[in-house]
């Protein structure tokens, strides 16, 4: 079992009264962690922490912030199998996942360390004599950065890796289910020389996320606002934010579709729709959840996309040849079987899977599925492929864009500027054409539309998210005034 305090000012802090929560395993139901339970005092103490290192953090140069940060990568990378451990124990991860976690959040940090000298103003032409004008990107203050558990090292580091870059300190407030990942990343910061208090990890028990929460966007330091989670939570954030005047960037929920046109190459669609369907389970934003394909290929696509699902084992983390691990928790795969037997009742064929062992559900393709079914607009935000047939590329973009997601999508055909064409119908932040809808680097332009969110994590993107664009000028002759 780990047991984990709050991180405030680089040193571990019992939360007030020895409060505690227990996040437990979710294939044992063991006690995974004894997590440290943020009273609303001790957030507002880790904000105040962090407010206090703003002065000394923004005044570094961007060479010593990079040295940081990058070191901060290193000692990442090194500690893959403490990530690995706290993964599998909290989240039931594969250690395929939660490496390829530590993989991307280490080079999201490399990243944000050569941002460091990227953020750039610009001189602007005034029409004022003897007025020189600039733009001037300045650190906005402390950013709240809320991130989930299904890909924690990843979220978590993004929450915090750019608005670090840029001048800003932070408070992470780390999710309930992987209080003990979350918190590691607020050691490998204070590892690599984060000054005190530059970085907080905020845990707290699962009843009181919108106390916390609410208390942090309230805290006047705290400039701007970033989550990563569900629409629904989503949304009270920004309603939160809105009555705070506080900016916020929301990467919500997906609905991802991968369209197949009728001259798709059928290897490469099969293999990116297996990845992008069942990596972690389903368990990703950008997972692809709705496979539109004309009917044209529609049984031969399925036909293959169902071999190559069966090949795809789902089993205890570490077990040999299991390359899909267990599901966050007995509810979801109940919410994953209902929506799978919804469609089957309202005539959908399962093509492959559809069965699960606790939390251990295997790969499902389900075919013919139609706007009925709950399946063709709920985020299952599980292991299930939902194929709908279309005719012609008009119905496959129309079906791409019926729901109120809008994060990733993908485009398989060989005629590429036919699907560049679909690529750029289809409404969502993200489109990737004859690639899976999972990708994510840390450079891209990443973020949704509609209920998918706003705002864009990543490279210059994230520049203009977390710093303030201010107008200063220098009057460089005498000025003439009227009165
Ligand atoms: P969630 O919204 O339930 O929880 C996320 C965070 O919200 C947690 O830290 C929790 O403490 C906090 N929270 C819960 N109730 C709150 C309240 N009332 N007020 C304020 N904060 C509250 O999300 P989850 O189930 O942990 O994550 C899964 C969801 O995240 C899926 O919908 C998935 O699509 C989405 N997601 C989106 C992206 C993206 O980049 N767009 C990435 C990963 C996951």
């Amino acid at each position: 079992m780990f047991t984990t305090p709050l991180l405030i000012d680089n040193k571990d802090v019992p939360a007030s009264g020895n409060a505690s929560f227990d996040r437990l395993n979710p294939i044992t139901g063991e006690v995974a962690t004894r997590s440290a339970a943020a009273s609303v005092d001790d957030a507002l103490a880790a904000a105040a922490a962090a407010a206090a290192a703003f002065p000394v953090w923004s005044a570094m140069s961007p060479g010593a912030r990079r040295a940081v940060l990058t070191k901060a990568a290193d000692i990442l990378e090194a500690r893959t199998p403490d990530f690995i451990a706290a993964m599998r124990a909290e989240t039931g991860a594969s250690d395929v996942w939660a490496g390829f976690n530590c993989h991307l959040g280490a080079n999201m940090l490399r990243e944000a360390g050569a941002m460091t000298t990227q953020i750039a103003g610009e001189v602007i032409p005034s029409d004022k004599p003897g007025s020189f004008a600039m733009g001037v990107r300045q650190p906005a203050g402390v950013v709240l950065g809320i991130a989930p558990w299904n890909a924690p090292v990843i979220l978590g580091v993004r929450a915090i890796a750019m608005p670090l870059a840029c001048g800003n300190t932070v408070v992470l407030k780390g999710s309930e289910l992987c209080p003990k990942t979350h918190r590691l990343i607020g050691e490998v910061l204070v590892e690599a020389g984060l000054p005190a208090g530059a970085i907080s990890v905020v845990l707290n028990a699962p009843a009181d996320a919108g106390a916390v929460v609410n208390a942090l966007i309230g805290f006047p330091a705290v400039r701007r606002v970033n989550f990563t989670g569900s629409t629904r939570v989503g949304r009270l954030i920004a309603e939160e934010c809105a009555r705070k005047l506080k900016p916020c960037l929301l990467e919500l929920g997906g609905k991802a579709p991968l369209v197949v046109l009728d001259d798709a190459d059928l290897d490469e669609a099969v293999k990116a729709a297996a990845f992008g369907a069942f990596m972690n389970q389903g368990q990703i934003c950008m997972s692809t959840e709705r496979i539109i394909v004309d009917r044209k290929i529609a049984d031969d696509f399925v036909a293959r996309l169902a071999a190559k699902a069966a090949t795809l084992k789902a089993g205890l983390p570490g077990t040999p040849g299991c390359v899909l691990g267990s599901m966050i928790g007995q509810e979801a795969v109940d919410r994953v079987q209902a929506l799978v037997s919804d469609a089957a009742g309202k005539g959908a064929t399962v093509a492959v899977g559809g069965s699960a062992e606790g939390t251990i559900m295997q790969a499902t393709v389900v075919d013919h599925v139609t706007p009925a079914m709950r399946l063709y607009s709920e985020e299952s935000f599980g292991p299930v492929a939902a194929i709908i047939r279309c005719s012609g590329v008009e119905e496959a973009v129309s079906l791409a864009n019926d729901t109120e997601y809008g994060l990733s999508a993908a485009v398989f055909g060989r005629d590429v500027n036919r699907a560049l064409a679909v690529a750029r119908q289809i409404e969502s932040g993200i489109c990737h054409i004859n690639g899976p809808t999972v990708h994510d680097e840390a450079q891209m332009p990443f973020g949704g539309v509609k209920a998918s969110g706003y705002g864009r994590f990543g490279g210059k993107a994230a520049v203009a998210e977390f710093t303030e664009l201010r107008w200063i000028t220098l009057q460089t002759e005498p000025q003439h005034y009227p009165i």
